[in-house]
């Protein structure tokens, strides 16, 4: 008998057509004779929904209440998906992510897994029912609060339980076939990877493919957790994620994926004194608000003045708290202003076969320029280049690179549902 936890995302139970469908699905693999475990994400849109709706009643919504908004989301899916189960004549629990053991840290919003406990889930299993969790939820031992693990995270709910459970695969259910070489809503002729090493999938991940969250990848890679990532809508085998196994050597293609994302701004610190010690001064103001920066460029100084400029990349959300940190900080460091830019994008190439083959920067850079494309910023490591472009720009310069890198399929990729959003 196999453990088996599966993830199913927003789109995959949007209305009760589709969680009868999910039900049934989940109910075929129990059948199967498996020991089945679901996370389950809310329906449709409804945490952006809910999202939305706090912030009409309130501009800064108090970040405990937010976390106790939220997580109904996930109350709701996973008490309707259980009585679907039900119905079919299996039996199914729900549990909240604190009944099932979900610890984590006391950080709304962004809280961590500190320790899972699924002693609730390992009973209900035992005696022969399917276990719902309601997913992207935990539990704080220190504050006794409800907390909520970030956006998108359902997928580390999900993983943090096979890991916790011994499972032998986390499946990650979602509205496309797997992990694709581009988002398919954006490069219709991307195409579906059979398999991806957990360390190409960080970067895409980390370069905002939305496929899989960066929190789970990370997770699964540390705990060893075999990922799948597949349809809902069909019974197709997806991609598997997996842990790359020392001295093995796979024919890479040297681009595995292109990754865009257009969640990030720009700030530049203008006429720095270009002496030791401003960058830490900078970034340690920087730090201070946890923002979670990521290009860093710095200028040459302009000789006559000895000042240079630093730019750097973070996520929208957090630009206003940055830039009020470093205003208040701007005599003492002495810069002479600052600049806000949140009409970027950033695309990233990413592939293990990159650390063998030499002139990918080239042909990502002559492609961007062919297509009248400008690059603003350029960063790499060692399996991934990212640049930053007009954010109108982005979409375009997804599919010329795609196409330049030899990723397009000979068909459409099929986009089964979601929004996108
Ligand atoms: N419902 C949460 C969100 O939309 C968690 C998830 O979907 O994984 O971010
Ligand atoms: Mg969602």
């Amino acid at each position: 008998m196999s453990l088996i936890v599966q993830k199913f995302g927003g789109s995959s139970v949007a209305d009760a057509e589709s969680i009868k469908r999910v039900a049934k699905r989940i109910v075929e693999t129990r059948k199967a004779g498996n020991e089945v475990v679901v996370a389950v994400s809310a329906m449709g849109d409804t945490t952006d929904e809910l999202i939305d709706l706090a912030h009409q009643v309130s501009p800064i919504p108090d970040a405990r209440e937010m976390d106790m908004l939220l997580t109904t989301g996930e109350r709701i899916s996973m008490a309707l998906l259980a009585m679907a189960i039900r119905d079919m004549g299996y039996e199914a629990r729900s549990y909240t992510g604190s009944q099932a053991g979900m610890i984590t840290d006391a950080q709304h919003g962004a809280a961590r897994i500190v320790d899972v406990t699924p002693g609730r889930v390992r009973e209900a299993l035992d005696e022969g029912a399917i276990a719902i969790v309601a997913g992207f939820q935990g539990f704080n031992r220190d504050s006794r609060d409800i907390t909520t693990l970030g956006r998108g995270g359902s997928d580390t709910t999900a993983v943090a339980l096979a890991a916790a459970l011994g499972a032998d695969v986390c499946e990650i259910y979602t509205d496309v076939d797997g992990v694709f070489t581009a988002d398919p809503r954006v490069v219709p002729k991307a195409h579906k990877l059979d398999r991806v090493t957990s360390e190409e999938m960080l970067e895409l991940a980390a370069a905002g493919a939305k496929v899989l969250y960066i929190r789970a990848v990370e997770y699964a890679r540390r705990h060893g957790v075999t990922l799948h990532v597949r349809s809902s809508f069909n019974n197709n085998e997806g991609t598997w994620v997996v842990n790359q196994v020392e001295g093995e050597t796979v024919e890479e293609p040297i681009i595995t994926g292109v990754a865009g994302d257009l969640s990030e701004a720009k700030i530049t610190v203008v006429g720095v004194p270009d002496v030791p010690g401003k960058a830490a001064e900078i970034f340690t103001i920087v730090a201070k608000t946890g923002a979670n920066i990521d290009m860093i460029v710095q200028n040459v100084s302009a000789a006559a003045t000895g000042l240079t400029d630093i730019s750097f990349t973070l996520p929208k959300a957090e630009g206003e708290k940055v830039l009020t940190a470093l205003r208040a900080e701007q005599q003492e460091t002495g810069f002479q202003s600052l600049q806000y830019d949140d009409q970027i994008g950033k695309l990233a190439v990413v592939g293990a076969g990159m650390r063998t083959s030499s002139g990918v920067s080239a042909l990502l850079f002559r492609a961007l320029s062919d297509a009248g494309i400008n690059i603003e910023m350029i960063s790499t490591s060692e399996i991934r280049i990212s640049v930053v472009t007009r954010a109108d720009t982005l979409p375009d310069a997804m599919r010329v690179v795609h196409t330049a890198f030899g990723l397009d399929g000979d068909t459409e990729a099929v986009v089964y549902a979601g929004t996108g959003r």
